[in-house]
């Protein structure tokens, strides 16, 4: 079970004058001309249907980059169709060959197709080259390298024999095929929904965010030149009522890989439950959903700290991170430093287009996350019980722009303090020092999510008493630091609560979500 050891794929500078630099704004130019059609990718073929969407970089919508093709019932059958079939060869391939597919697909991300998977990403879900870099470079690559460490790591865990019966436990693939759904916000999470489940002997039924096909296309080319065989990993953009609808209720659904919103994520719970007599097998429902994370600095924390993780946590990737911090408890005494230090940040950050690098933020993904920033910003302007006290502009004459924005409530339970908005917008609440302990009950109560949380405080006691008292608030719990930026390998990733299943991306957890496991006994 020796395989190459797993290492985090070096993250690149993109510095002035880098090779790296230069190839990846030509790639991004050449994609901003190129109006690339995506089709549907079944059995291995290209399937235009002309039923198209065009596709719009969010910075700049009125131009057109693309379009990409949905599929109706008869796309979403056939795909369920063709990987069915594939199955029967698939699930037999040694594991070995399995990896050493998705290896590969490692090593073409990590080389050649590097500049292009960074670039559709910039143009098409409006990243900086570093947040595309972290995200479809870097994470997909460990994604795929770490899942075939972990892979054989659960292969090696095997019972206790005698010396006359042998125990063996054979991790087989699930009967029937994986519904992947995966959202806008990660190329890496698309990438990684079905080629987690592709390695470990399964089949996918594939259907990405319609906000991120120009991506989703070059994961495709990816696991193909990699080896992937035809009618693995099938991918169909269609509406997704329908499509869900085509294959939850298929006898050989056996699982769903979901990350994306909560309400989402509980009409596939309800669709289970309405289809349980149908199914072959009880299906796994997997799925990383919303959150509404947290950052809390007692007293006793390093005022630039939680400035920092402030800033860091909400305003990087443009707020729309599962992860992202989207509301803060800040004790008074430090609240009137940490509010001068965040708008000190702030106020430094460019704001704009992917194509130029000096931006450090770039626009969020379409009109309707937009105008449900606009209308919450808003709401606070007009509120007595919040304050508007750091950006609240926006505007979107040519791309979907919202300023970082950072309200003040007095309210602990104001909307913006339980509402999850994915965009720049934290909400903060200013407690007073010396109520700690009621503020700690406060915030558990307050969460409804539960996938990342943040204690900053030089006071062992009040981190450790933080940490009890939010054990339940967050998959992932960070100590002095930011509440985001699970790297795969060392975070696993996700929570619990309306936040998801808690099966950790990136982990033996995960994978052990997409096995059917036969026990042999087998006596001499
Ligand atoms: N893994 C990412 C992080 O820790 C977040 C992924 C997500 O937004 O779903 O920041």
């Amino acid at each position: 079970f020796k395989v190459p050891v797993a290492v985090n794929e070096p993250i690149k500078t993109y510095a002035p004058g880098t090779v790296e630099r230069d190839q990846v704004l030509a790639a991004y130019k050449e994609l901003w001309n190129a109006n690339t059609e995506v089709p549907l990718y079944i059995n291995g073929k290209e399937v235009k249907t002309g039923d198209t969407a065009a596709i719009r970089p969010p910075h700049d919508h009125q131009h057109v980059v693309g379009n990409y093709h949905r599929g109706g019932k008869k796309e979403v059958q056939e795909a369920i169709a063709t990987a069915i079939e594939a199955r029967k060869t698939w699930s037999q391939l040694p594991w070995e060959q399995r990896a050493g597919i998705f290896l590969k697909a490692a090593e073409l991300i990590a080389g050649p197709y590097r500049a292009r998977i960074n670039a559709a990403t910039m143009i098409n879900q409006s990243k900086t080259i570093f947040q595309a870099e972290i995200d479809s470079a870097c994470e997909l690559i460990d994604f795929l390298r770490f899942n075939v460490q972990y892979m054989t790591e659960i292969y090696a865990e095997q019972p206790e024999s005698t010396s006359g019966a042998w125990n063996r436990l054979e991790y087989r693939p699930l009967e029937g095929f994986v519904y992947c759904i995966s959202p806008f916000n990660f190329t890496a999470i698309a990438g990684n929904l079905p080629a987690s489940a592709a390695l470990m002997g399964n089949v996918c039924v594939w259907k990405p965010s319609d906000h991120q096909m120009l991506s989703a296309q070059v994961i495709v080319e990816v696991f193909r030149e990699a080896g992937v065989p035809d009618g693995v990993i099938n991918m169909v953009n269609a509406d997704p009522v329908m499509m869900t609808d085509e294959v939850m209720t298929h006898p050989d659904f056996s699982g769903v890989h979901f990350t994306g919103s909560t309400s989402v994520f509980r009409s596939l719970w309800t669709k289970v439950g309405e289809n349980i007599n149908n199914y072959k097998t009880y299906p796994k429902i997997v799925g990383e959903t919303g959150g509404k994370d947290f950052i809390v600095a007692h007293s006793s924390a390093v005022p630039a700290q939680v400035a920092t993780a402030i800033v860091r946590g909400a305003f990087e990737f443009q707020g729309q991170k599962c992860s992202a911090a989207s509301r803060a408890y800040i004790p008074q005494s430090m609240w009137p430093e940490v509010e001068k230090l965040i708008r000190t940040d702030v106020e430094s950050f460019k704001m704009g287009s992917p194509e130029d690098m000096s931006n450090f933020i770039t626009a969020v993904i379409h009109e309707g996350s937009f105008d449900k920033l606009a209308k919450y910003i808003d709401g606070a302007k007009n509120d007595s019980n919040a304050d508007v006290v750091i950006g609240g502009n926006y505007d979107k004459s040519k791309g979907w722009f919202v300023d970082p924005t950072v309200i003040v409530t007095t309210d602990p339970k104001y909307v913006t303090m339980e509402t999850e908005l994915f965009g720049p917008v934290i909400t903060i609440y200013v407690y007073e020092d010396d109520k700690y302990t009621e503020m700690l009950k406060l915030v558990d109560e307050t969460s409804e999510y539960a996938l990342t949380g943040a204690i900053l405080g030089q006071d062992r006691y009040a981190v450790s008493q933080a940490t009890t008292a939010l054990e339940n608030c967050a998959g992932n719990f960070y100590i002095n630091d930011k509440c985001t930026g699970a790297v795969v390998g060392q975070q696993p990733f996700g929570g619990a609560r309306a936040s998801g299943t808690n099966d950790k991306a990136g982990s033996k957890l995960n994978l052990l979500r997409w096995v059917s496991p036969r026990m042999i006994k087998e006596t001499f």
